[in-house]
């Protein structure tokens, strides 16, 4: 059973785990914010580097103190009340704690607002080396994965595509709870884990995708993996390991795709000033001086670029695509698929798809649901190898 682990405790003992466990079975009983059973919760990085944060509530909620867990508050209502770090913990309006962490927990859910934003669940607030706070959002996956999908696909697109979005969003969410367990949140809300919105952000179709494949995640020999899903493949897919250091069949890359030459991200062209890059370059710790020559030296087996050679008035340096993509800006050098040259001040790349170009290819899957394709064959064309199975969500 997944016990309420506020457990975001990285230095915190078991003894505290054995407290949070009982207190968890009491809480239940007096603050039920989801449901009786145990659903299975996620971890989301909400808002970080904040001085203060505004907190609303609109109805019931308690606060508790961590790693104690002691309510110190049980209020009717909060009105945009400023949470503030102090050397010796929190001030909430007059009231300040000496702790490591607080929860919010709002008695029904829906009901908890961080600045102008929503949210399902609870929250987990901390505060960081430096002093600033960090928020974390607990609820249950299914929860999150509506505030996820309608970031991540269009609502109007096919139910069958929006599955297979589904499923492999509540993989990739499942899988890094798995391995997050030692940390204070399992995802981030942004592009390096996947976009979440809270639940400001639900759509009715999006939200009926993941009812209507409620549990069901993606597994390989029996263990969830990471299920990776980009934009727009743009003809092939990349292997994981082409990025990171992580090597299964599903996710091993080479699928031929076609489906997505629907997408408007299937060409791209983006002009970066090269006293830009030259920034970028020096800020990443590999200065060149003024840059005279870029050039691809080597392609991943996927045939995107693997490394660039840039060439300087100081010196040349090697760099590895996906880090020069992510350091020049991934929404603008869309992928690392891209031909570059240097006229003037300038340098123009001409490239193919958008994102990282491992697992599933969203447009691709748009491209085959509008072909009559199932959720399942999208996901075993993208996923070879793999096999979907049910987690215990309730
Ligand atoms: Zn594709």
């Amino acid at each position: 059973m997944r016990t309420i682990n506020y457990s975001a405790m990285r230095s915190v003992g078991a003894r505290v785990f054995i407290a949070i466990f009982l207190l968890s079975l009491l809480s239940s009983q007096a603050f039920c914010v989801e449901t009786q059973s145990q659903p299975f919760f996620v971890r989301v990085l909400v808002a970080q580097d904040r001085t203060y944060l505004p907190i609303t509530v609109k109805d019931k909620y308690a606060i508790r103190l961590l790693p104690s867990l002691k309510v110190v508050r049980i209020g009717q209502a909060m009105a945009r009340e400023r949470l503030v770090p102090t050397p010796k913990g929190f001030r909430l309006g007059s009231q300040e704690w000496e702790a490591s962490g607080i929860v919010i927990e709002p008695k029904k859910d829906r009901d908890l607002y961080l600045d102008s934003s929503r949210f399902r669940g609870i929250a987990l607030i901390y505060k960081q080396p430096n002093g600033l706070l960090y928020a974390v959002n607990r609820l249950s996956i299914e929860h999150y994965l509506y505030g996820v999908l309608h970031h991540e696909v269009a609502p109007w697109w096919p139910m069958e595509a929006l599955k297979a979005q589904a499923i492999a969003a509540r993989t990739y969410a499942f899988y890094q709870a798995q391995v997050s367990k030692a940390n204070d949140y399992d995802v981030k809300s942004s592009t390096s884990s996947q976009v979440y919105g809270g639940s400001t952000t639900e759509r009715y179709r999006t939200k009926k995708a993941v009812d209507h494949t409620a549990g069901q995640i993606l597994t390989y020999q029996g263990k969830a993996f990471p299920a990776y899903f980009h934009a727009t493949c743009a003809g092939i897919t990349a292997a994981a390991k082409e990025l990171w250091n992580i090597d299964l069949p599903p996710i091993s890359g080479g699928t031929k795709c076609n489906y997505c030459r629907i997408s408007p991200h299937y060409y791209w062209q983006a002009m970066v000033p090269l006293s830009v890059i030259e920034a970028k370059l020096k800020e990443n710790g590999r200065p060149v001086g003024q840059i005279i020559k870029i050039e691809p030296v080597s392609r991943t087996p996927s045939n995107r670029v693997g490394s660039l050679k840039i060439t300087g008035t100081a010196q040349e340096a090697v760099i590895a695509a996906k880090d020069f993509r992510i350091w020049v800006g991934g929404d603008l050098m869309k992928s690392t698929d891209f031909a570059v040259t240097i006229k003037e001040d300038l340098a123009e790349f001409h490239g193919k798809g958008w994102g990282h170009g491992v697992g599933l290819c969203q447009w691709g899957a748009l491209g085959q649901a509008l072909l009559g394709k199932s959720c399942k064959d999208i996901l075993n064309f993208y996923y070879p190898q793999s096999t979907i199975r049910n987690i215990d969500i309730t």
